[in-house]
């Protein structure tokens, strides 16, 4: 077993982290507070070449094909030099369950259409499934896709959906005969300035505060035959593959984060003292930062096992479901031990230790709840 990397992706790794360092931590602090999503900063990704990692170069991406490992490795670089995991949610979501499924899935004129926008930063896209009625039970949505001339009526509602109150368009997922249950999922690429569509931000969340959140609201809305993604009844097979492939990836930016903190961790338990010597010293503290490296760790092999499966062509559900399981709970756990060894700063917002803790809980959350995650586990063991 080899666990080097081509010296050409560690280096491609260092110069994300470079420009992450450089370019996206800037005002963070108020960005957090206000809530403010920073769209230049989302620009300069796209201009480094981050959202075009996520499409193939004949539709403006980066590589010739979408390269998984090179992507994951920059993926965890950017996390590890963005202190804004507001923006690596964004960035994670729009690659891999947006970009990703049209890369795969798309006809030529859809990849035409939406892949060089989005890989140059000039065009948003969400991917619109939970409903106020079906979250972990998603394919109970309620969403209706109506065949009419020349094309469908959407009608039904998204919620908590990255990026919906700005996004340019919607991936967003539809029944076309309610009776088929999830065999009549179809999938549809929505641009939001169609005529009833509407859009609305949440008020306020407790972390990831500065990717804006919120509801698509379809009334009467009226898209063209082109605007299907695969055929009618595919949605199912394509919100399979494309939930797979979130879970392989879209925490691989809190896999840098984990790094960042455990580092400043480490850093900050030799300078501060107490009782005459430094906190490190001290087995209570050394064994939560023992404990954040060993998630770290963990959780590092299991996000370069699925990357190269995926990279391969081969199938990750039970290892996908076991990564984002196991690094979603050990971002959470490392954040709250990150605060616990500062001790009363850091419950304090300019340590910036506490605006991890609050982003992390997310993890556990979207892309399938952890629970949901050990459903799955079982189930592909037969339980
Ligand atoms: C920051 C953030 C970003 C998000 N971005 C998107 C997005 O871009 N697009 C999108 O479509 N959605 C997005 N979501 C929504 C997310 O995917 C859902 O919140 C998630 O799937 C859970 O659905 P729910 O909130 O309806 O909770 P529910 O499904 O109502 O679950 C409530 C509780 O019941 C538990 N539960 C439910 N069913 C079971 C079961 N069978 N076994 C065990 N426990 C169960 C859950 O684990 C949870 O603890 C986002 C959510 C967050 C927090």
């Amino acid at each position: 077993m080899d666990f080097s990397w081509p010296e050409e992706y560690t280096t491609f790794k260092q110069s994300v982290i470079q420009f992450a360092q450089e370019a996206l931590n800037d005002d963070l602090i108020s960005r957090d507070h206000e809530g403010q999503f920073n769209r230049n900063n989302w620009e300069k990704c796209a201009e480094f070449g981050i959202q075009g990692l996520a499409a193939p170069k004949a539709y403006g991406g980066r590589e010739p094909e979408i390269n998984m490992l090179k992507s994951m490795l920059a993926m965890e670089g950017l996390g590890y030099g963005c202190h804004d995991n507001g923006l690596a949610l964004a960035l994670n979501a729009q690659m891999w369950t947006v970009q990703l499924p049209i890369a795969h899935f798309g006809s030529k004129e859809q990849k035409k259409k939406f892949l060089p926008g989005m890989a140059d930063g000039s065009f948003i896209g969400c991917h619109a499934v939970t409903e106020p009625e079906a979250g972990s039970d998603i394919y109970s949505m309620q969403m209706t896709a109506t065949k009419v001339d020349g094309g469908y009526k959407l009608d039904g509602s998204k919620r908590l959906i990255t990026f919906a109150p700005i996004a340019d368009m919607a991936l967003v997922f539809a029944s076309v005969n309610p009776e088929m249950g999830k065999w009549g999922i179809t999938a549809f690429l929505v641009e939001t300035n169609t005529p009833g569509v509407d859009a609305s931000p949440v008020r306020s969340k407790m972390g990831m505060r500065t990717v804006p959140i919120g509801e698509l609201e379809f009334k009467d809305c009226h898209v063209p035959e082109e605007a299907r993604l695969g055929s009618e009844g595919a949605g199912f097979s394509i919100m399979n593959h494309t939930l797979e492939f979130d879970r392989c990836c879209i925490l691989a930016s809190q896999l840098g984060a984990m790094e960042r903190q455990l580092e400043d961790t480490i850093d900050f338990a030799k300078k501060r003292k107490q009782f005459g010597q430094p906190i490190g010293k001290f087995q209570s503290v050394s064994n939560r930062i023992a404990d954040m490296k060993l998630r770290l760790e963990t959780s590092r092999l299991l996000l370069y096992k699925v990357a190269w499966l995926k990279d391969a062509g081969e199938s990750a559900m039970i290892e996908a479901a076991m990564l984002k399981l196991h690094l979603g709970e050990s971002f959470v756990e490392s954040s709250l031990d990150a605060v616990r060894c500062r001790g009363g700063n850091g419950f304090l917002t300019e340590f910036e230790v506490e605006r991890d803790l609050r982003d992390s809980v997310g993890s556990v959350l979207y892309a399938g709840t952890s629970d949901i995650q050990r459903n799955i586990i079982a189930s592909l063991l037969g339980l």
